[in-house]
């Protein structure tokens, strides 16, 4: 019983509300019919029926007019801040264009590509560019979202990222995560891979620590990127400085970098070509599996993520968008059609997966992912009568409104 006696907003009048409480047997915890109370940025009771109103019948009401109530989504692996865009080699490569014409017209290719573009860019500057995406995502109901730094790849570069993403976090009410991927590609102008792996280690990662710029870091491990040799010691050194992990793992190439990851490791990102056994370890140390299949869609990977298979190794699944400049997916119901139709992923899943699985990917599911008593009151209704239909209802926007700690920031009853 708790001792709460008035609350902020009642959201009620739904068709059902989703928890995605960890221990929920249908894995969504779908509460039909059901109500949500907020107080300040807190969820203070979940109920069926009109419980809720009749305890408190004074309170304000967001009638959600028999929508979905469920948690907002969690994009824990986006690469949304960077200089211009690859629309010209995303075309070429889809339609089986010139991409040396490309390159030829100056314009950007690959990571190295942004990497120009991002260097010529004022931290404000990436500001006002990132902020219309993380807008769109917020109208799509993604309440919380990592970002990565990763097209500096100098000290002062990769600082002015992460700082972009602290005056990004100032400009919306999204929540931005940070994450220091200063190995995301060996810099054009430094040849040496392992003198800038030092540069990282001696210069970077102390640099990032001492302005407590991001929570995590992370690395590319992939052939023409860092090898595992480089990415261990770059890892140790994150590690050492009290920082979490996520990794780059086995995306175009299989690794065996799974083996060798440090105590404090939270994420492993991508898993095209990660073997059983190495799922079953990763699953044992309770590490969990970003899945992106908004990415493979877009690169048309050979060999895209295999869902059903992660579920099997008894992971933890994350669903993220990877919003990046090869890819700028912004929207997680479209990843949550993606993961269905092209994964098999059962519906539930997938929508545990892009709320409490995103939160666990980023170690703050104590806090968002799920619709409990006490956590913070990020919820979303959506403009469907049961929730199996975001899949279905592929392209299209199904949320009318999203709150974030407890205040309403899209919809008409803002
Ligand atoms: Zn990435």
């Amino acid at each position: 019983m708790t001792l709460v006696t008035d609350v902020d907003l009642l959201v009620q009048n739904t068709s059902e509300v989703l928890t995605c409480a960890p221990a929920a047997p249908d894995r969504v915890g779908r509460i039909p019919g059901g109500a949500v109370a907020i107080r300040g940025d807190r969820i203070v009771a979940t109920s069926a029926g009109d419980a809720l109103r009749q305890r408190w019948p004074d309170a304000p009401a967001l009638d959600a007019r028999g929508g979905v109530v469920m948690p907002g989504f969690v994009d824990s692996h986006t690469h949304v801040i960077f200089g211009g865009n690859r629309v010209d080699e995303y075309l070429a490569k889809a339609t089986g264009g010139d991409l040396a014409a490309v390159r030829a017209a100056g314009k950007p290719v690959g990571i190295v590509g942004t990497v120009v573009e991002t260097r010529q860019a004022s931290e404000a500057d990436l500001v006002e560019s990132a902020l219309p995406r993380i807008e769109e995502m917020l109208r799509h109901g993604t309440t919380t979202v990592e970002s990565k730094s990763g097209y500096g790849l100098t000290t002062a570069d990769e600082l002015k990222m992460l700082r972009a993403g602290r005056g990004l976090a100032r400009r919306t009410p999204a929540e931005i995560v940070n994450t220091f991927l200063g190995a995301h590609a060996i810099p054009p102008d430094e040849p040496d891979s392992d003198r800038y792996v030092g540069e990282i280690v001696e210069r970077m990662l102390p640099a990032v620590v001492e302005e407590d710029l991001a929570v995590f870091c992370d690395a590319y491990c992939e052939e023409g990127y860092f090898d595992i040799v480089q990415t261990r010691r770059i890892l140790a050194a994150a590690s050492a400085a009290g920082m979490k992990i996520k990794l780059h793992l086995d995306q175009y190439t299989h690794t065996g970098a799974a083996k060798y990851l440090p105590a404090n490791t939270v994420s492993v990102d991508h898993l095209n070509y990660t073997t059983d056994r190495e799922l079953a370890d990763l699953a044992a140390r309770g590490i969990v599996a970003v899945a992106m299949p908004g990415i493979d869609y877009m690169t048309a990977h050979p060999h895209p993520v295999d869902i059903p298979r992660l579920l099997a190794a008894g992971l933890d699944v994350a669903l993220a968008t990877d919003y990046c400049p090869g890819g700028p997916i912004a929207s997680l119901p479209l990843i949550i059609g993606l993961a269905v139709r092209m994964h098999a992923m059962p519906v539930a899943e997938a929508v545990r997966a892009a709320t409490l699985g995103g939160a666990k990917a980023l170690a703050i599911e104590e806090r968002v992912g799920s619709l409990e008593v006490g956590k913070q009151a990020d919820l979303l209704v959506l403009d469907v009568d049961r929730y199996e239909e975001i899949p279905y209802l592929l392209g299209h926007n199904p949320v009318r409104t999203v709150i974030k700690r407890g205040r309403i920031v899209v919809g008409e009853d803002r």
